[in-house]
Parts: structure tokens; C-alpha cells; sequence
């Protein structure tokens, strides 16, 4: 074998690129692979004609850019990451929009309570007891992690919720369905309605866009990926693009080395895998596969994945009624109904304006708008080419036509379309049914019931969406930079 590296890291989606980092960043040497020609998987951009199209982001989450002090803010400085990168705060966090009532929710504890309390004065209580309970099991979970909980916290405000899901709790506290619809607009970040998602996660995802609000990064995701190679590489570790592991190499139990689709032949004694596990038992070998991870495998569904519309307008958002960053425009208050049309009838987007983040986020006159569904990837695997082609055709007007309703002229405006669908995830990124969070978070699939981040091999480890913690940029950040600070633990036993 003619190279040698600490660590190997295949993938360079966000949980690989902050592994990588990570480990780099504290001495180690560090090799990172990726098929693609950019990294970030999902968080990148793509440009079509004069647009640069923001592929994923909709709102990050952790960051609290007032104080600077959000966890995720502090874990990105770390990294050099801050420093390269400017992070936008969005100035609200989102415009619901129904049928026959429209709600904007601003960003901070004190300004949401204001405006929700003002809208539905009867339900003041219940708002403040569900704000309160979230924020109480918020608490709790970060203190998990950094210490400092008690154990009749844990129980108060963790255990006692651990099997519930957001309605359960949610619909003891407010009554009001419209009022409760608004409250858990963001369950479409955790790809569940409030029916199925986890308390437990909701509780945290939403307590901490409540709290600090959403961020945009200038120049999109590629701007985020690209400084963490630039960190990667400043901090002495390696980046190989369009150079994927082909195959992990493992001997009595523990990994040895990597192929790459270049036919190098590394040598390393720890892998941090960023590939959907699927793919990590093909590079092992399924028939190496210990039996338990492939049991756990199986048992767990697929989550959800998106069909977006990226429009290119020529015109400026102003000229369209275009007034806050996120828009969610939904045909119903009732959440499971929609979320059970999601298939291919989808029937609620959310509806982002880029430019209302940064202004120069297309070129001047222009406006940036992506149209975004959740959609089950399983009924698109299952289309043939034809179908593919018609019903991506009749999905991407469709979506259209819902924004169209709300912003009329929408479509005479438009220089650039183009429209992904979960297909297109899987082929960027390998994702089985283009999902974008791996597995769903549901009661019985969060935290420790996800796949751990020890893999099933000695030496190797998990980072990324599938998981834990889960999906999304923060959770994908924060599980690469947990699997690299067990490798570092292993290093310094030694
Ligand atoms: C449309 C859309 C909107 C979203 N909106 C948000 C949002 O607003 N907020 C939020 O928090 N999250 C959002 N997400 C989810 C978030 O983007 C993902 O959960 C996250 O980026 C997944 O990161 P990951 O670390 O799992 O890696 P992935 O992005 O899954 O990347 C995996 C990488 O592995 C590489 N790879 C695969 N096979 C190999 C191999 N054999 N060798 C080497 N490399 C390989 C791929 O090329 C890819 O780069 C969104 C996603 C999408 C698609």
C-alpha cells in the first residue's frame, strides 16, 4: 500500500466535512474522498444561466448570530469556518399562509410570545406552557450532551416525553387549531406531521429556531462547503473530489484501508463513513456485514425526501408582493391529511425568496424563488422512465400553480425553472429514495435508537443524517464532529 492516513473520511457531505475538519484541526492526518466534483453533498448550489441556485438551505438552525454564541456557532469558529463565511440572520421565521388566515412568526422568545398572545389572546396560557415545556426539554437535551442536568430533570422533562409525539403533547396545552398549525409549521423540517414526529426532537428543533431564529449563508452552501476544504486543507488534511471509496478494507474485525475509484489503495486504521449505510455495506460487503447492524437496518423505514422548483425571475421580488424570506402556503390547518397526500399530489410548499435573505443573492433586477414539497421517494423509484418524465412535468406545475395563487404573475416572470425531484437527490447524492434525512424521527427512532455512531466495525465511524442525531445541517454537523472527537478520544488513550 503506497499511502498511509490516520483517517480516512468517505464522503464529503456536511457530517464528513466537519468530521474531517475536526480531526485535522487536532493533528491528525487526514485523507477526505468524495465522488463528486463539489462537496458538500446536499448543501451545495448549482448555477443555471445568470442564477446560482442555493440547493438546499432553508433556514440554519443553532448559530444565535446576536451573541455569537450558539452552540453551532461556536463549533463553526472552531473549525475556521466563521471566519470564511458570512451567516445572514432571516429577520423572520416563517409566513404561514391558509385559506383564510395568514401568521407571520418572527424570531426571539419575547417577539413570538407578543404576537401569538395578541392573535390568540384565550390560548395566552397554553402558548407560554407549550413555549415553556419545549424550551424546559430543549434544556434538558443540550445538557445531556455538555452535563449540568439532574436526574428529576432528565425525568421531568425528557423521559416522560420520550415515547410522545409533538400533537400528543402539543394538543394537551393549546386548543386552538390554527394556532397549534402555526406552532408546528417547522415539522416539515423534521419531515413528519405533528401526528408522528418526536416531541423529543421537535421540541428541540423548534425551541431553537424560536430562540435564535434561522440563518442564510452569503453565497449559498457552496460558499459553507468550500470553506470547510479550505480549513480541511489549512489544518494540513487532504480533499480528493470525483474520487469516491470504491471499497473499506477490513481484517478480523476491524478496518484496514480504503480503494478509491481512482484504484489508490490507502491504509488507515480509522474510517469515517458519510455515505448512506446501504452504500457502507456495499464498499464493507454485505456478506462481511455483522448480522445485528444489518437486522437494524432493515427494520428501519426510509424518511422523506423533496421535490423542488428553482426559479429564476426576471424581475425584482418587490414587483411580485414578496415580503418575507419563507412562506408556507398550506390548503388545509390539518397536517396529517396533506402529509399523507405528499406522494405525488402535493398540496402545501414552502415558497423561499432568496433575495429577501441577501439581496445580491441573484443578480440585480432578478429574484431567486424555490418552490419546496416533502415527497415520498419511494413512489418515485417506482416510475418508469416515461411516468418519470410526466410526472415530474405534472408535480413541478402543479407546485407552481399552488404559488401562483398566492403570487400572482409568478409564472410570466420566470427566465431559468429548473425542477429536482427524489431521483435527482439519489443521483447527487446516492441517498436511497432521495431522502434528506435519512430515517424518520419518529418516537421509537431518535437519539440512541438510531443507528450509533460506533460502526459495526472496530475503527470505523458513522456520520450524517442516518445517524444520530439525524438530518438537517446542524444534527449533520454536530454527528461529524461527534464521530471524529471519539477517534481523537481513541488517539489519546493510545
Ligand atoms: C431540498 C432540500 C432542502 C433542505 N432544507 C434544509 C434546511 O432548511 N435546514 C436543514 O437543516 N436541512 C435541510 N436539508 C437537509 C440537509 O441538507 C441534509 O440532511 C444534510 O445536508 C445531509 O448531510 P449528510 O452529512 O448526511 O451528507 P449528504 O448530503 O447525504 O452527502 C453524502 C455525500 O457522500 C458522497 N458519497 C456517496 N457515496 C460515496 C462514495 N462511495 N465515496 C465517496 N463519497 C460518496 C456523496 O457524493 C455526498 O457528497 C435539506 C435538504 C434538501 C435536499
Amino acid at each position: 500500500m503506497s499511502e498511509k492516513f490516520d483517517v480516512v473520511v468517505i464522503g464529503a457531505g456536511l457530517g464528513g466535512l466537519s468530521s474531517a475538519a475536526t480531526l485535522a484541526k487536532n493533528g491528525l492526518s487526514v485523507l477526505l474522498l468524495d465522488k463528486h466534483y463539489k462537496p458538500g453533498g446536499y448543501a451545495t448550489s448549482f448555477v443555471r444561466g445568470r442564477f446560482e441556485f442555493e440547493v438546499a438551505l432553508h433556514a440554519l438552525s443553532g448559530l444565535d448570530l446576536d451573541r455569537k454564541r450558539g452552540y453551532m456557532y461556536r463549533m463553526l469558529e472552531e473549525l475556521g469556518i466563521t471566519k470564511r463565511v458570512e451567516f445572514v440572520k432571516l429577520s423572520t421565521l416563517y409566513k404561514s399562509v391558509y385559506p383564510d388566515f395568514e401568521f407571520v412568526m418572527p424570531a426571539g422568545r419575547e417577539n413570538i410570545e407578543n404576537v401569538l398572545f395578541d392573535t390568540f389572546p384565550k390560548e395566552s396560557e397554553g402558548i407560554k406552557r407549550f413555549l415553556d415545556r419545549i424550551s424546559a426539554t430543549n434544556a434538558v437535551l443540550t445538557g445531556l450532551q455538555r452535563g449540568g442536568v439532574t436526574k428529576e430533570q432528565i425525568q421531568e422533562h425528557f423521559v416522560k416525553y420520550q415515547d410522545k409525539t409533538l400533537a400528543e403533547v402539543l394538543n394537551a396545552d393549546v386548543k386552538d387549531v390554527r394556532a397549534r398549525a402555526i406552532l408546528s409549521q417547522l415539522t416539515g423540517y423534521f419531515g413528519l406531521p405533528p401526528s408522528k414526529v418526536s416531541y423529543i426532537i421537535a421540541a428541540s428543533g423548534l425551541d431553537t429556531y424560536f430562540m435564535y431564529g434561522g440563518a442564510q449563508i452569503r453565497g449559498t452552501s457552496h460558499t459553507l462547503a468550500n470553506a470547510f476544504v479550505e480549513s480541511i486543507t489549512e489544518f494540513g488534511g487532504e480533499v480528493r473530489l470525483s474520487n469516491g471509496a470504491k471499497k473499506i478494507l477490513t481484517e478480523e474485525g476491524r478496518v484496514t484501508g480504503v480503494v478509491t475509484e481512482k484504484n489508490e489503495k490507502i491504509q488507515t486504521n480509522y474510517i469515517v463513513s458519510n455515505v448512506n449505510p446501504f452504500a457502507l455495506c456495499n464498499l464493507i460487503g454485505l456478506d462481511k456485514m455483522p448480522e445485528s447492524f444489518l437486522e437494524k437496518l432493515r427494520s428501519k423505514p426510509i424518511a422523506i425526501a423533496t421535490v423542488c422548483v428553482y426559479l429564476g425571475l426576471d424581475v425584482p421580488y418587490t414587483e411580485l408582493g414578496l415580503d418575507e424570506f419563507e412562506m408556507f402556503i398550506s390548503s388545509s390547518y390539518d397536517f396529517d391529511r396533506l402529509y399523507k397526500m405528499r406522494s405525488l399530489e402535493p398540496t402545501e410548499i414552502g415558497l423561499a425568496t432568496y433575495n429577501l435573505a441577501y439581496s445580491e443573492a441573484s443578480p440585480p433586477g432578478t429574484t431567486i424563488v424555490v418552490l419546496t414539497t416533502i415527497a415520498n421517494g419511494d413512489a418515485w423509484t417506482k416510475l418508469n422512465p416515461a411516468q418519470y418524465f410526466e410526472t415530474k412535468t405534472r408535480v413541478g406545475d402543479r407546485i407552481l400553480r399552488i404559488a401562483e395563487e398566492k403570487v400572482p404573475g409568478l409564472r410570466e416572470h420566470i427566465e431559468v425553472v429548473e425542477v429536482a425531484t427524489p431521483i435527482t437527490n439519489m443521483r447527487y447524492t446516492g441517498n436511497p429514495e432521495g431522502t434528506i434525512l435519512g430515517t424518520p424521527y419518529t418516537p421509537d427512532n431518535i437519539l440512541g435508537k438510531r443507528l450509533p455512531q460506533d460502526g459495526p466495525f472496530k475503527g470505523l465511524y458513522l456520520a450524517g443524517a442516518w445517524t444520530q442525531v439525524g438530518g438537517g445541517y446542524q444534527t449533520c454537523l454536530m454527528s461529524g464532529n461527534w464521530a471524529a472527537n471519539k477517534i481523537l478520544s481513541e488517539f489519546k488513550r493510545k
